[in-house]
């Protein structure tokens, strides 16, 4: 397709991006960063009628903590997100998955925001964005309403989103002063890749190697992120020692629920995602034991 058949309209406030969502029959597509719509567009999978380019909105690009919650704006680049010290310090899971993603120019370019609406299984920070207890504010022009992230997708590409709604901020919890949080990633190449598997783990750790709670989120493993709450519930059970970290690992085998495509076979992507999921909670504990 040439640019010159696309048709674009750039808002230049959020209320004028509602009102252009708003126009019922139309068929838009909002697109931020561009780095997914671009191959969309391209490969001729995404046709809207117009593409509603949201990159001017600089009202939603920020990070900043409020009351109990860290608020980002979807706009915000995984970039920002490398850069922020409030992250690093408060939801470090989150860093750690921003910085997995493609190599710099699309870490520059793409958002958060595109990162949801892509909803690809693969996509690297929603498994960190799962284990620090998102929620996710969708706005129409007239209407708001705020989800866990865990509603919000239904399937490989398929989210709740209505047509004239758009994610307008991204709620997460931050860390507890004991909490520390790790982003694994398995990819078939070590930049540009989309996951094979990727994992997020965050714990909140008691004295003597004993963790008091803890999530994990396992991504390209299923046709949504999935929690392993299996897994999880044996994060308690007693000190994290190298016995305790294989049974958590072997049930990870288990409770994943992957398939076979172009990438990798299911068995290889239970096998890597044990073997993620071990080498997290090892990384997990050296990096408690240092600080
Ligand atoms: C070479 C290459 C390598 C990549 N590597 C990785 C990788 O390693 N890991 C990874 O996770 N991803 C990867 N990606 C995918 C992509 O870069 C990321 O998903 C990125 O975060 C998308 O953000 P964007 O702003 O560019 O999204 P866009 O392409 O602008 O939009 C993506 C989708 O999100 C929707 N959207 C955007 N903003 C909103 C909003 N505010 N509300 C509702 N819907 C919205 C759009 O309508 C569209 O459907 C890669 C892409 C390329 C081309």
């Amino acid at each position: 397709m040439l640019v010159s058949q696309i048709d674009m309209i750039t808002p230049s406030s959020l209320s004028e991006c509602l009102n252009q969502l708003s126009k019922a029959g139309r068929k838009h597509k909002l697109i931020a960063g561009g780095t997914d719509a671009a191959v969309r567009m391209k490969e001729g999978k995404w046709r809207p009628e117009i593409w509603i380019n949201i990159k001017n909105l600089k009202e939603l690009r920020y990070i900043e903590e409020r009351e109990d919650f860290i608020h980002i704006g979807p706009l915000t680049t995984h970039t920002d997100m490398i850069q922020s010290q409030l992250l690093q310090r408060k939801a470090d899971v989150l860093v750690e998955a921003a910085r997995e993603v493609g190599a710099t120019q699309m870490q520059n370019m793409g958002t958060i925001g595109g990162n949801i609406g892509t909803a690809s299984p693969a996509g690297d920070t929603l498994p960190a964005l799962y284990v620090l207890g998102a929620m996710l504010e969708l706005t129409s022009l007239t209407n708001k309403r705020t989800l866990p992230i865990e509603e919000f997708f239904t399937g490989p590409g398929r989210t709740v989103l209505k047509e004239n709604e758009m994610i307008t901020k991204i709620l997460i919890k931050p860390q507890k002063p004991n909490g520390l949080g790790i982003f694994q990633k398995l990819g078939p190449r070590k930049a540009q890749s989309i996951s094979i598997v990727n994992v997020a783990i965050s714990l909140t750790m008691d004295n003597d190697r004993k963790c008091a709670e803890g999530k994990i989120a396992f991504g390209s493993v299923a046709p949504t992120i999935i929690r392993a709450r299996k897994c999880e519930s044996m994060l308690t059970l007693g000190q994290l020692n190298e016995e305790l970290i294989q049974n958590i690992a072997k049930i990870a085998w288990k409770e994943v629920m992957p398939i076979s495509d172009g990438r990798a076979t299911a068995t290889y992507r239970r096998d890597m995602a044990s073997a993620l999921l071990e080498r997290g909670l090892y990384r997990l504990i050296r990096r408690w034991e240092n600080q």
